[in-house]
């Protein structure tokens, strides 16, 4: 295949690492899924297969395909495919709904589509917003699709396809956020932000990573779990899927002893269930050496539970999609420091390598130690904008600065603690809250499972909180029980005005509290 080099400075094409990690050690296992086991050889040739045949289908450098699947092989063979050919791989989230589809189709301007069989609904919504004719491929046999990636990668078998030339500018991947605060917005990472994020990674997060260490995948890798898929592969580290999309920590642990794994990226919730499961105590998990966890708090008496059964192997981060993932990180060793001192409970560590990380007030100026302020990010790791957006990206990059619409302060050695998204405080008789500092105290609470405090109109105050509770199945926390509760640990213009019991909280595909939707319940009564 011969390309021309576009303007600008050349940069590494993201599916580079995996040619070089599949000379390196081409018998080597790279992937595992159920009985699926395929060499760093194998996943590279069928990875030039596809692009051979994507490339025939006419998707081109900068072209989109949009992809909806859970975790199988053929997800990261299609995410390697497009960066090899320059194109740009668009991952949905398997949980979300037919009509989201059409959105990240419409937004992307995705012109292949790869569906997974089992989704033939979202197929149908998908194929109605891709141009006339757009090639749609399945992942196992399915009426909707033109042909399947399996017989698209049979049928190039052995045409080998070189990695098209990239600049550092160009995108290769739409990360679609979450969608928590409107409709989910496709954030731009290029291949100059997720080739440093490869580095920064590796430097922070799992030192030391090579060939002999393994990766137990849980989480989807259509989100966070893919940007830690890439640091494996650079360092020829094997990936093994969990054989179902419904997570089971029994059988997690079972895989973290048959694959001696060594890493793991997941949420806290997840990290609570493997640490408190039965299992974990039957299996040798003495392997683990970094359990990373981000996207949500975790609390210190969790932290502490996990350090103790399973050692000085807990790694948190705090990031976002608009930063490729990570702002800052906590090693295992700050644990040990951080949870040996009560105040620094609640912190998320430290910014990391190559980043700077500032807080800013409403006038852009930096706050004082101690302060509050809005978590701006710098450096290479920045998002480019959001694709189709500029009003968007313009409020998220000012002068080149992420602004991430998470509050947060420092403490004097440049820890940083959230207490909550600029979007999310409200202002109650002329005092700043911060719904999240509620939400902790209150979790503490042994009959309630899950809280979200938001803030609502009020006639005296201009605004006060309204708090939605989940209860523990066996006890039913009455309103004024925790309203009680609350008055004993919250100064009193903070208290939540109105309690309002719930079965559950509606969460996005990515499970994040959607408060816009509480808010919309309270507001119409
Ligand atoms: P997303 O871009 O969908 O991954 O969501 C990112 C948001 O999750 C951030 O802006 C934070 O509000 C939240 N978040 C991520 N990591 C953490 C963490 N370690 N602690 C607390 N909140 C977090």
């Amino acid at each position: 295949m011969t390309c021309s080099r576009p303007p600008g400075r050349a940069a590494m094409n993201l599916a580079w690492p995996l040619a070089q990690t599949a000379r390196r050690f081409p018998q080597r296992a790279g992937l595992i899924w159920r009985e699926t086991v395929l060499s760093w050889h194998e996943i590279d040739s069928k990875v030039s297969a596809l692009a051979a045949a994507l490339s025939a289908l006419g998707l081109g450098p900068g072209e989109r395909l949009m992809i909806h699947s859970p975790n199988c092989p053929e997800m990261v063979l299609t995410m390697f495919a497009c960066f090899r050919l320059g194109a740009v791989w668009v991952p949905t989230n398997f949980r979300c709904a037919p009509d989201e589809i059409g959105h990240v189709v419409a937004t992307s301007g995705a012109r292949v589509l790869v569906c997974h069989s089992d989704f033939p609904a979202h197929a149908a919504a998908a194929r109605a917003a891709l141009p006339e004719g757009a090639p749609v491929l399945s992942i196992g046999e399915a009426g909707f699709a033109d042909t399947t990636v399996q017989a698209a990668i049979a049928a190039h078998d052995g045409i080998a396809v070189g990695h098209a030339p990239v600049t550092p500018d160009d995108p290769a991947w739409f990360f679609f956020t979450s969608g928590t605060t409107g409709k989910p917005k496709g954030a731009v990472l290029t291949c100059g932000t997720l080739a440093f994020n490869i580095t920064a990674q590796l430097a922070d997060m799992m030192p030391g990573l090579d060939e002999t260490h393994a990766s137990l995948v849980v989480a989807p890798l259509s989100h966070g779990a893919g940007a830690h898929l890439l640091p494996q592969v650079a360092r020829g580290a094997v990936s093994v899927l969990m054989p179902d999309a419904r997570f089971d920590a029994a059988e997690a642990i079972r895989l973290i002893e048959a694959h001696r794994i060594t890493n793991l990226f997941t949420v806290p919730t997840i990290v609570k269930m493997l640490v408190e499961h039965p299992a974990l105590a039957r299996h040798d998990h003495s392997s683990l050496r970094h359990l990373v966890y981000a996207g949500a708090p975790m609390y210190q008496v969790d932290q502490q539970r996990a350090h103790e059964r399973l050692g000085e192997v807990l790694v948190q981060y705090y990031g976002l999609a608009e930063a490729t993932g990570t702002v800052t990180v906590l090693t295992p060793r700050q644990h040990r420091l951080v949870m040996a001192d009560a105040n620094k409970a609640g912190t998320c560590g430290v910014a990391r390598s190559g980043t700077c990380v500032s807080l800013r007030g409403r006038d852009g100026s930096e706050v004082p130690v101690g302060e509050v302020g809005e978590v701006c990010v710098a450096g290479p790791a920045v998002f480019a904008g959001y694709h189709g957006d500029a009003a968007a990206s313009a409020e998220a990059l000012r002068d080149g600065w992420l602004l991430t619409g998470d509050l947060g302060r420092f403490d004097a050695e440049g820890f940083l603690y959230l207490t909550g998204r600029v979007s999310e405080m409200y202002i109650s008789g002329g005092s700043n809250i911060y719904p999240r500092e509620i939400e902790e105290k209150l979790l503490e609470h042994p009959g309630i499972v899950e809280i979200a405090v938001l803030g609502v109109p009020d006639p005296d105050w201009g605004e006060v909180g309204a708090a939605f509770y989940v209860c523990r199945p066996d006890a039913q926390t009455d309103p004024e029980t925790l309203a009680s509760y609350a008055a004993t640990r919250l100064a009193r213009y903070k208290l939540p005005r109105h309690w309002t019991p719930v079965e559950e909280l509606p969460k996005s595909a990515y499970g994040k509290v959607l408060k816009r939707v509480l808010k919309q319940q309270f507001l119409t009564g």
